[in-house]
């Protein structure tokens, strides 16, 4: 793709971190995503609980990375699977999962992100 074309499509607001194929498997508990620039990403949906973006999550994660010591759960995250997501407006995934908690919004330039720091 030349330099023009990439700068032309982001004129147009067509983002290459846009999804153009969003495939939840619960079954195998990840998530496949098809990208606009072509690339495709399997995201396991343990690591994106790991990674929940919302407010409660996120306190939680910074408090555990002040602390010293490390913290033994009583419930292990791995136990914790997907039971459904859907979209918000056309810029995010929300997911549900098994222990009720739904407030994780995940916004695609975070999955993309997320996505380019896995293993290949
Ligand atoms: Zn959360």
């Amino acid at each position: 793709m030349t330099v023009w074309g990439f700068r032309r499509k982001r004129i147009l607001g067509i983002d290459p971190s846009q999804p153009t194929d969003l495939d939840l498997d619960l079954r195998e508990q990840v998530l496949k995503i098809t990208w606009a620039d072509g690339v495709v990403s399997r995201l396991p949906l343990p690591m994106l609980r790991k990674e929940c973006p919302c407010a409660t999550c996120r306190t939680e994660r910074e408090e555990r990375g002040r602390s010293l010591l490390p913290i033994l759960k009583a419930a292990p995250a791995e136990t914790i699977e997907a039971t459904g997501g859907h979209l918000v407006g056309n810029y995010a995934l929300q997911l549900e999962w098994s222990d009720g908690h739904n407030t994780g919004i995940y916004d695609f330039r975070l999955l993309r992100t997320l996505a380019d720091a896995q293993p290949p």
